[in-house]
């Protein structure tokens, strides 16, 4: 079986998100990995759609049964990971998989997959593009926005450890760039 794995980390609100959304409308082939979270559900979002949604507590269960291929702890007390039975629900149809993780999990996640896997790095042109995206996007608050920029300017230090770099300046260039690069990968 073709057990293949394309992984896109940015820091938050670099466009990640929009170019991971463009990839899946247009190949079929390929499926989003939905995380494990302990963090609550924002605005519509739903119990294994956006994530699958569990408590700290439970979430700690699954780490001590090794359920995960990877976990993080993204922001104090909110951990994100991906489980093993999702990696083998997509494998199992045949899928390639597609990850939209932070820069530490991908990293993760390219050491563990190895040749199979390909890691992305999409780059805000700026940190201050990145603070008025955050601005626009209208969900965070003043602090938030923040600390989100704060974790940005460490994150952007984690681009040489990926495979490419897909700089986000004009979304329709990013994401034909992104449709290559899944094609020169997968061969599809
Ligand atoms: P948010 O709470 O905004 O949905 O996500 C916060 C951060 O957690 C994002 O950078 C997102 O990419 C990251 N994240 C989502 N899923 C995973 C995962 O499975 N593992 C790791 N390490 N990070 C994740």
């Amino acid at each position: 079986m073709n057990k293949k794995v394309i992984i896109f980390s940015a820091p938050s609100g670099a466009g990640k998100s929009t170019v991971v959304g463009h990839l899946l409308k247009t190949f079929p082939f390929l499926e989003f990995s939905i995380s494990a979270t302990s963090r609550s559900p924002r605005g519509s979002e739903k119990d294994g759609v956006e994530y699958y949604f569990f408590s700290e507590q439970q979430f700690r269960d699954l780490i001590a049964r090794d359920a995960f291929v990877e976990y993080e702890e993204v922001y104090p007390g909110s951990f994100y990971g991906t489980l093993r039975s999702e990696v083998e629900r997509i494998w199992a149809k045949g899928h390639v998989i597609l990850f939209d993780i932070d820069v530490k999990g991908g990293v993760n996640l390219k050491r563990i997959f190895g040749d199979n896997a390909l890691s992305v790095f999409v780059r805000p042109p700026s940190v201050e593009e990145l603070r008025r995206r955050l601005v626009g996007r209208g969900t965070d608050s003043p602090e938030a926005i923040e600390k989100r920029v704060a974790k940005a300017r460490e994150e952007l230090e984690y681009e040489s450890r990926f495979d490419r770099v897909l700089e986000n300046d004009r979304l329709e260039k990013t994401l034909a760039e992104a449709e290559e690069i899944v094609k020169t990968f997968t061969g599809q």
